[in-house]
């Protein structure tokens, strides 16, 4: 980052290694350089917790899909800072984000605040799981989704250091570091995963050799990990990656 630095776009949470960014200390350092940021919740929303008034953040986005529950094609978010939200250009115009969405003029005026980053028209239907999410984690509250996170993938690496002794723990071992998922590295990852999905463990897996494995906080039990963890034991077996 230098004065030449406009914009600090950076996942909050990693989504190869589960790396957990500084995201108050990174913001700060950007706004010394008088530089935006945009954060990526993609993989920290409903699972760490995230303060961006607090953080002073001026943009973030984020899928629906993940930690929130939604399932594929539920909507995505942004989030602008209050300051910035009658300045700040959208510069896909949908009728949603309209001042008048039934207008249809000629000239495009979008609405004041936040509605002007609407656009296209939100699937209803898949919006309904993210409320019932976002309700219950309002109702158990982050703190506490944060320590059965934190459980899950300490377990995780605890139980993959006995179960996979030949295989590299790819994420952060310090457990305040890091996101809800571990990633595990072997070379014979490649021949497991589909052997994994036959058997109805899903992790999923990213070239050439990470094996990732979610964990959503308040719906995976400890015993489906150490299920799911057995299972890749056996199949690395099976295939000859065991050492
Ligand atoms: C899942 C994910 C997204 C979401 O992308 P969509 O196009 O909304 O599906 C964005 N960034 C990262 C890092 C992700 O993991």
């Amino acid at each position: 980052m230098s004065e030449d630095t406009a914009l600090v776009l950076l996942s909050h949470v990693a989504y190869r290694s589960g790396w957990l960014a500084d995201a108050a200390g990174i913001t700060a350092a950007a706004h010394g350089v008088g530089a935006l940021v945009l954060w990526d919740l993609c993989h920290s929303v409903g699972s760490v917790p995230v303060s961006l008034d607090a953080w002073e953040v001026d943009l973030a986005v984020g899928c629906t899909y993940k930690y929130l529950n939604g399932g594929p094609g539920s909507p995505a978010f942004a989030y602008v800072r209050s300051s910035l939200q009658d300045t700040l250009v959208q510069p896909i115009w949908g009728w949603m984000g309209a001042q008048d969405p039934f207008e249809m003029g000629e000239t495009y005026a979008p609405a004041r605040g936040i509605r002007r980053f609407l656009s296209g028209t939100p699937s209803i239907v898949a919006m309904q799981p993210v409320i019932d999410m976002v309700a219950l984690l309002d109702e158990v509250g982050m703190p506490a989704v944060r320590a059965k996170s934190v459980l899950l993938t300490e377990f995780a690496v605890e139980a993959a250091r006995e179960l996979l002794p030949g295989v590299l723990i790819a994420s952060p071992l310090e457990p305040e570091r890091r996101g809800s998922h571990i990633t595990l590295a072997h070379p014979r990852f490649v021949d497991v995963y589909t052997r994994l999905w036959d058997r109805d463990v899903i992790p999923d897996f990213r070239r050439p050799d990470n094996l990732r494995v979610g964990l959503s906080p308040l719906s995976t039990s400890f015993t489906e990990l150490a299920r799911g963890l057995v299972a890749v034991a056996e199949e690395l077996r099976v295939v000859g990656g065991a050492d």
